[in-house]
C-alpha cells in the first residue's frame, strides 16, 4: 500500500518536471497564436531554452545548425488552455469532501487538468491553510508538476454568505465592516496570494449579500497590493453594485435575469473580466443523456481519467427529476446563455472559467465542456480560443504565457484537428508542451487517481 503510494508519488513528481531541451524547430503545423490574430498555415517556430524565440512561415524561420527539426505537418498548435475558476482538492474518485484536501488530491487535480490540455488554473478562494500556496511555490521552483496553479487564498463574504456546501464550511472570512474587509485583504496580501475572492450573494435568502460599499473597499484595498478582486455574483442588482465598485472580474454571470443595457455598458467601461461558468448549470438541465455526453473524444478522455463508478454517477444526473426543479434550472441556464451571448456581442472581456472541482465537475473535463458551451452561446471559435488563452493570461497577470509569440514560454498543444473548424477539436490532443518540455501523457494518465 505504502509502496504503491510512493511509486505513484514519484511518477506524479517526475511527469512534468525536467530540464527544457536546449533548442528545437517545430515545422509545418497550422499555428493559432491565441491573441486573436489569424492562424499561420504551415508555420515554423523556434524554441530555445523553453521559450519561443521566432515564429513565422515554414521556410522563413530556419533552425540554426545542429538544432533538431520536428515535423508537425497536418497538426494544429495553439497555446495551452488557461482556466480561471477552479477549486482543487475536494474530489478523490467517488468521494467528495473536506477530508480529501491533501497534497496528493490537489496534485491529482492539477495533473488531470494537464491531461486535458489545461496548462494553468486559478483556484478561486476555497482553500484551507497554506498548502496550495506552498505547492504553487514549489512549482515556481521547478520542484512540482501539474497545471500551474495560482491562488486566491481565503475568500471573503458576508456572514453565512460564502460557499455553502459542507465541504467548504468555515473557510470564508465573514465580515460586516469596512475595517474587517480591508484587514482581510491585507492578511491575504501578506500571504502572497495571487488575487482576492469575494462572494456577493444572499444564498437564496439565507444571508445578507456583501454590500457595494464593502465590495468597493475590498477592491480599493486590493489595488494597493496590485491584486485583482474576483467577485462571485448571482443577482443582477448585485452585479450593478459590483461594476460600480470597480471589481476586476465576475466569477460567475448574472443568473436571475438577462443583463440590461446599462449593466452591459458598465461591464465594458470598467473593463471587467467575466467567467461564464456555463457547464455546471447546463448539465443539470437534461433529463436524458444529451448528445454531448457521447462525443467520442470527450468520452475517450473521461474513460482515461475517471473510474466507471464516477462516470456512471455523472450519467445518473441525466434522469427524470422534479419538473419544477428542472423548469427552474433551465430558466437560470437560459439567462446564463443569453448573458454570455450579450456580453460577447458587446465586446466584454470573457475568460474561461467553469467552477471546476465542484462534485463530478472534473478538472479538464469541465474546461473542455465549457469551451463548447461558449461557442454554443455565439462566440466564434477564435473568440473562444482567445478567452481560453491570451485573455486568461492577461487576467491572471501571467505575462510569460498565453500566446505563441516570440518571447513567451513554449506552452502549447499539438492537436490532430483544427479547433477553428470545431472547438471540440481541442480534445484531440496529440502532444502537449510546458515550458518547452513535452509532457509524457501516458505516464500522466497512469499516475491519476481514479
Ligand atoms: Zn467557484
Amino acid at each position: 500500500m505504502i509502496r504503491s503510494a510512493l511509486k505513484r508519488w514519484a511518477a506524479l513528481t517526475l511527469v512534468a518536471v525536467s530540464t527544457p531541451a536546449l533548442a528545437q524547430l517545430y515545422d509545418g503545423a497550422r499555428l493559432i497564436p491565441g491573441d486573436g490574430g489569424p492562424a499561420i498555415e504551415s508555420s515554423a517556430f523556434l524554441v530555445e531554452s523553453g521559450k519561443i524565440t521566432r515564429v513565422g512561415k515554414r521556410g522563413e524561420v530556419t533552425a540554426p545548425t545542429g538544432v533538431p527539426r520536428v515535423d508537425l505537418s497536418g497538426k494544429t498548435v495553439m497555446p495551452n488552455i488557461i482556466s480561471t475558476h477552479v477549486h482543487p482538492g475536494f474530489q478523490k474518485g467517488i468521494s467528495y469532501g473536506a477530508s480529501n484536501y491533501t497534497r496528493e488530491v490537489i496534485l491529482n487535480d492539477l495533473n488531470l487538468a494537464l491531461y486535458y490540455g489545461v496548462g494553468a488554473v486559478m483556484s478561486q478562494g476555497i482553500e484551507r491553510g497554506d498548502l496550495l500556496l506552498q505547492m504553487r511555490d514549489e512549482q515556481t521552483a521547478g520542484k512540482l508538476g501539474g497545471a500551474r496553479v495560482l491562488v486566491a487564498g481565503r475568500g471573503i463574504g458576508a456572514p453565512n454568505a460564502g460557499p455553502g456546501a459542507l465541504a467548504y464550511k468555515g473557510i470564508a472570512y465573514e465580515v460586516t465592516t469596512e475595517d474587517q474587509i480591508r484587514q482581510a485583504v491585507r492578511e491575504q496580501a501578506a500571504r502572497k496570494v495571487n488575487a482576492i475572492k469575494i462572494w456577493v450573494d444572499d444564498r437564496g435568502g439565507r444571508a445578507p449579500s456583501l454590500s457595494p460599499e464593502l465590495s468597493a473597499a475590498a477592491a480599493d484595498e486590493a489595488k494597493k497590493h496590485n491584486l485583482r478582486v474576483s467577485a462571485h455574483v448571482y443577482y443582477h442588482r448585485d452585479a450593478v453594485g459590483l461594476a460600480g465598485a470597480r471589481v476586476d472580474s465576475f466569477a460567475h454571470l448574472v443568473r436571475d435575469a438577462v443583463m440590461d443595457e446599462p449593466l452591459l455598458v458598465a461591464v465594458i467601461r470598467n473593463r471587467v473580466f467575466v467567467m461564464p461558468n456555463m457547464g455546471g448549470g447546463e448539465r443539470t438541465t437534461h433529463t436524458t443523456p444529451p448528445d454531448w455526453w457521447s462525443e467520442p473524444y470527450l468520452v475517450g478522455l473521461l474513460k482515461d481519467t475517471a473510474s466507471p463508478e464516477v462516470i456512471e454517477r455523472m450519467k445518473g444526473l441525466f434522469a427524470p427529476r422534479d419538473a419544477a426543479v428542472v423548469e427552474r434550472v433551465r430558466g437560470i441556464y437560459r439567462n446564463v446563455h443569453q448573458n454570455t451571448r450579450r456580453l460577447n456581442e458587446a465586446g466584454a472581456r470573457i475568460i474561461l472559467g467553469s467552477d471546476t472541482g465542484l462534485p463530478d465537475h472534473l478538472f479538464g473535463y469541465a474546461e473542455q465542456r465549457e469551451l463548447e458551451l461558449m461557442a454554443s452561446a455565439g462566440m466564434t471559435t477564435m473568440e473562444v480560443i482567445v478567452a481560453a488563452t491570451s485573455r486568461g493570461a492577461e487576467y491572471l497577470q501571467l505575462s510569460d504565457t498565453g500566446t505563441l509569440t516570440a518571447g513567451k514560454r513554449a506552452d502549447f498543444l499539438v492537436l490532430d484537428a483544427n479547433p477553428l473548424d470545431d472547438i471540440r477539436n481541442t480534445r484531440r490532443i496529440a502532444r502537449m508542451f510546458v515550458n518547452g518540455v513535452e509532457i509524457d501523457r501516458a505516464a500522466l494518465k497512469a499516475s491519476l487517481i481514479k
